[in-house]
């Protein structure tokens, strides 16, 4: 088991004075010394703006920025780091290709999505279709995980766009993405992928998922907040008009056009997020030495630890699927008779910081026929101890509240 809580000076410390443990990882995850030094560092010694400056701080800022780039574009096997745009976040990214989809969808268009969606993967196709008439197609569940029959039916020469989480940050569960990027394919759609949830946990290849958009953020993979990733096939990109306009993005402004700047600094208008992005590099850097196999492999055995004891416990109703090797670190619960937002408030009396809401998944929580959830998820500093003082911080709920 990996052994990292060293790493991260935030977990040393004490909530309620009992040491904390954080299963908030599905909203955010902890940053280590690494990434923290690394942004600390940028502003230290190189802090000055990215591309346009010959002086010497400029060129390193620009050569530390675009190492954090190509740091990325290794980490999920972009073919070149013109496929690898800096964004916000994994929001951004889906709305920077909902907006050229509303541009080239025409009614009798569809979009396909599921249920299972975060907010930022519904709500941005919603614009998209009532903008450009094309009408959003839901693919629905069976048994906490993708119907993959309704989603072949759904699948038509009509789809132009199927937009899917990789993994789902409620239900936890993992959609075979490669196989639906070559059903979207084989009727002429784009894949568009969500990866928030999966890429800080797997080893992401977007070239072997076949995946024409990926998006995801930083601050979900130990980096900082306020930068993401939207990787997009080269051919594509070079299509797309740039979401946004002004300084950076441009080649050459005449009073009446202008012409924009190369892949991918055309889609990157402005002042970028320069310590986010050598913060983004180093917490690849991190991971990588990790490595992505036996990150993933770490949370598995955390859930193949935690999910017995969880599910021996009376009134305790877990989401998604019942498959373990289905999930990635994400497990939504509910306890009878008891409010998640009051579970959560519990658990924190005992250090244990869990979400509880909505997740912006309101459809899938309705479609649950549920208001609300409470919700663990682990990273890579999270123990089998730390999976033990859950279990029994929701033993202890229980006897509060005599549920
Ligand atoms: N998609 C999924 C599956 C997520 O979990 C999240 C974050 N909760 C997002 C998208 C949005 O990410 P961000 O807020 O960093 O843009």
């Amino acid at each position: 088991m990996l052994d990292l809580k060293k790493d991260f000076p935030i977990l040393n410390q004490t909530v309620n004075d009992e040491p904390l443990v954080y299963l908030d990882n599905a909203a955010t995850t902890q940053k280590p010394t690494q990434v923290l030094d690394a942004v600390r560092h940028y502003y230290d010694f190189d802090n000055a703006n990215v591309h346009r400056g010959v002086h010497t701080l400029a060129e390193r800022a620009t050569a530390d920025y675009e190492a954090g780039r190509e740091k990325v574009r290794k980490f999920i096997n972009a073919g070149s780091t013109k496929e690898v745009l800096f964004t916000r976040g994994t929001t951004t990214g889906l709305n920077w290709i909902a907006r050229w989809a509303e541009e080239i969808l025409k009614p009798g268009d569809e979009i396909l999505i599921s249920v299972m969606e975060h907010h930022s993967n519904v709500v941005p196709w919603q614009q998209a279709a009532t903008k450009s008439g094309a009408k959003l197609k839901f693919v629905y569940l069976k048994e906490g995980e993708l119907d993959m029959d309704d989603l072949k039916a759904k699948l038509t020469d009509k789809t132009k766009f199927v937009s899917l989480a990789h993994v789902s940050n409620v239900l936890g569960v993992i959609n075979p993405i490669k196989a639906i990027a070559q059903l979207a394919h084989e009727h002429g759609a784009y894949m568009v992928v969500d990866g928030a949830q999966s890429t800080p946990h797997m080893a992401i290849d977007v070239q072997d998922l076949d995946a024409d958009f990926f998006a995801f953020s930083g601050h979900k993979m130990a980096g900082p907040t306020g930068i993401g990733v939207l990787y997009g096939k080269e051919e594509i990109l070079n299509q797309m008009s740039p979401v946004e306009f002004g300084g950076e993005m441009i080649d050459f402004v005449y009073e009446s056009h202008s012409t924009w700047s190369e892949l991918p600094w055309k889609f990157e208008a402005g002042t970028p997020n320069i310590a986010g992005g050598i913060g983004l590099g180093a917490a690849v850097d991190y991971l990588s030495a990790i490595g992505m196999e036996q990150i993933h492999q770490h949370e598995a055995e955390l859930i193949d630890y935690v999910m017995p004891k969880l599910r021996a416990i009376p009134g305790l109703t877990i989401y998604g699927p019942q498959d373990n090797h289905k999930r990635g670190g994400v497990i939504a619960f509910n306890l009878d008779g008891l409010h998640p937002h009051d579970v959560a408030t519990a658990l924190d009396m005992e250090g244990v910081a869990v979400r509880a809401g909505h997740h912006c998944a309101q459809p899938l929580l309705s479609y649950l026929d549920v208001s609300a959830t409470a919700r663990a998820s682990f990273y890579i500093y999270n123990s089998k101890a730390d999976c033990d003082k859950l279990v029994d911080a929701i033993l202890k709920t229980k006897e509060f509240f005599g549920v």
